[in-house]
């Protein structure tokens, strides 16, 4: 009797010939798999405990490739710099603060000597 292994563990039935493996949509290898593909989201989430984002499904392709895909997504609506991780957002956000504080400063000094000169 064979013994059923991964029993209670959820299973994918592998994508149809002709398909990419990742996602079960036809596509080019150098092109991302397709984010909203229902295989591409399960098999991700079963994979990392998350769904898939934009980012996630162009991982694999060249910088160009994703800059292309990034601006497309774009004119869809769909900005990626909101799909990134929320450590990265806060960090760059932090930066950009702080870039804002040092402007301010050199704004007040420019303008204390303005005030000097009257
Ligand atoms: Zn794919």
């Amino acid at each position: 009797m064979k013994i059923v292994e991964n029993a209670g563990t959820m299973m994918l039935m592998p994508a149809a010939p002709g398909t990419c493996p990742i996602c079960a949509t036809k596509h080019d290898p150098n092109m991302p798999h397709n984010r909203d593909s229902l295989y591409y989201q399960v098999r991700f989430q079963m994979e990392n405990g998350r769904g898939p984002t934009w980012l996630d499904a162009m991982e694999h392709c060249s910088d160009i490739v994703k800059e292309m895909w990034t601006e497309a997504l774009k004119e869809h609506g769909i900005n990626l710099d909101k799909e990134k991780a929320p450590t990265e957002a806060a960090t760059s956000d932090v930066s950009a603060h702080s870039n804002n504080q040092v402007k301010n400063t050199s704004d007040s000094k420019s303008c204390q000597d303005a005030l000097n000169n009257i």
